[in-house]
């Protein structure tokens, strides 16, 4: 049964707080990145420590509420409004520990990126993290976690070492590969669907050398810069990763003035090794002549932010698809839906080269091990109002049909809508999550981002 409980009896448990409607931060704390989620849990708490979670978990279940644990809210859409649902939002959860000699760090379940990548670049060690420092290790990670060294040391969930939480029976657990390995397996792609994870701790990789930047290009010397780089990708060494994003810059005062108002076709690069040889394998895309070039050695800490994501929240609409490859046509397809002369107003349309390390199957990896397909991309527009929204879902729509033809697949992390999470995996691995999610919370308490429900063993 649903309760009407004020959690008063909640908050006296925990030391952190319970948020309810009925507080004066109630908006702001269910705030979540991409403003046009609307979050509506039946509560928030904010746990502090361990036992707050344990507390949470115990006082949902007493009432006959889910559990959505969150840490940044970067991936909320999907979760809907939650009325039926506690919040766990671990975001106060902020312990960092780095171990330089053993290549090992440890965080708790709310950090973000940006507590870490600074740490290690002071230590010559990058993490696999993503393009943004404002999203949050915990949720990148059991996604899967895509970042600029993924070509040579594959997805963040491949690089963790061990995972603490705290189950639906109200348990601590500390899981690793000779620890309850199946839900280790699970939590490893499966995302927040097997229990509130309290602290995560990963691998790390030295960077001897990083050579990484950008270049400009004219929006409307997109065709000719794509069908330079991807008749390019072929031949790339798994220690380059290179991106390009057809940009629209808002004209608003947060953009660099040097931007503002203008849109660009940028290619960013990070090459694991010196700048001769770097420069030498994008030379075809050096020789389009660029209006910028920002290439150059630099320490790992650059990574952190150098793809310029947003990092304060904003309304914003998303599609995505893992694609096969971009031939030509599909080149001209692509511009002709979002290059300068399409009349888009999308902000960006981002390719990313994937391939090497994310297409091998490392030995003890997790449910997300590898992802299919040569290509991801990730395209998003501002609505301003409803009217707005509905042109920016159509312009959305015609990117994502421009590339349909090349679609193998889906990469959860990017997939900000409520879908089908059976879509995201092969039968096998499918089935396995959810015999483990049967185990672990067979009344299906936890409501991850994209849902796993449990098998039902009674029909093995
Ligand atoms: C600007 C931006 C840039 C991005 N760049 C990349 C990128 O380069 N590569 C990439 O792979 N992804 C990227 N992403 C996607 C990102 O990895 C996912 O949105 C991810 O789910 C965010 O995790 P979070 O913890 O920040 O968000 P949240 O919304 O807090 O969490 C998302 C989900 O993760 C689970 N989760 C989070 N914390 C916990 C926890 N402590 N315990 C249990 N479950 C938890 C829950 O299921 C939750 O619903 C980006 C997203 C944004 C908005």
């Amino acid at each position: 049964m649903l309760t009407t409980a004020p959690f008063t009896e909640l908050a006296a448990q925990m030391t952190g707080r319970v948020v309810t409607a009925s507080d004066s931060d109630w908006d702001a704390v269910r705030q979540a990145f991409n403003v046009t989620a609307d979050l509506r849990p039946a509560a928030i708490a904010l746990p502090r420590d361990v036992d707050d979670v344990v507390a949470a978990i115990a006082y949902a279940r007493a009432h006959g509420l889910r559990v959505a644990p969150q840490a940044t809210g970067h991936n909320a859409k999907p979760l809907g409004t939650l009325h039926d649902a506690l919040l766990v939002d671990v975001r106060a959860l902020q312990e960092v520990a780095v171990d330089p000699a053993a290549r090992r760090v440890r965080v708790g379940g709310g950090v973000k990126w940006e507590r870490v990548t600074p740490l290690l670049a002071e230590h010559g060690l990058a993490a696999l993290h993503g393009s943004s420092p404002d999203v949050g290790v915990a949720g990148y990670s059991l996604g899967g976690g895509m970042g600029w060294l993924a070509r040579k040391h594959g997805l963040q969930a491949s690089s963790v070492t061990a995972i603490e939480l705290v189950t639906a029976d109200g348990r601590f657990a500390r899981v690793d590969a000779d620890h309850e390995p199946e839900l280790f397996w699970a939590l490893r792609g499966g995302n927040g669907n097997f229990g509130v994870v309290t602290a995560i701790e990963f691998a790390v990789y030295p960077v001897a050398q990083l050579y990484a930047g950008t270049l400009f290009f004219g929006l409307e010397q997109a065709g000719a810069v794509l069908c330079a780089w991807t008749a390019l990708l072929p031949d790339l060494p798994d220690e380059m990763m290179t991106w390009i994003k057809l940009m629209r810059f808002p004209d608003i005062p947060d953009v660099p003035a040097e931007v503002r108002g203008q849109a660009f076709t940028i290619v960013f690069g990070a090459f694991l090794g010196d700048e001769e040889d770097g420069r030498a394998l994008l030379a075809t895309l050096h020789e389009l002549g660029p209006a910028v070039d920002t290439f150059a050695m630099a320490p790992p800490g650059v990574l952190g932010d150098m793809a310029m994501d947003p990092n304060d929240p904003l309304p914003y609409l998303s599609a995505t698809a893992l694609l096969d490859e971009l031939p030509d046509s599909g080149v001209e397809a692509l511009v002709a839906a979002a290059g300068a002369d399409s009349g888009s107003t999308l902000t960006m349309v981002e390719l990313r080269h994937m391939g090497g390390a994310l297409a091998r199957r490392v030995p003890g990896a997790g449910a997300r091990a590898t992802l299919p397909g040569e290509l991801g991309m990730f395209s998003l527009g501002v609505p301003l109002d409803e009217a707005s929204a509905v042109t920016v879902q159509a312009e959305l729509d015609v990117v994502s049909r421009a590339v349909a033809p090349h679609k193998v697949g889906d990469y959860p992390n990017f997939v900000e809508a409520d879908t089908d999470a059976r879509g995201f995996f092969d039968e096998d691995t499918w089935s396995r999550l959810r015999l483990v999610k049967a185990l672990y919370d067979p009344s299906d308490v936890f409501r991850g981002n994209h849902p796993i429900p449990p098998a039902d063993v009674r029909s093995l």
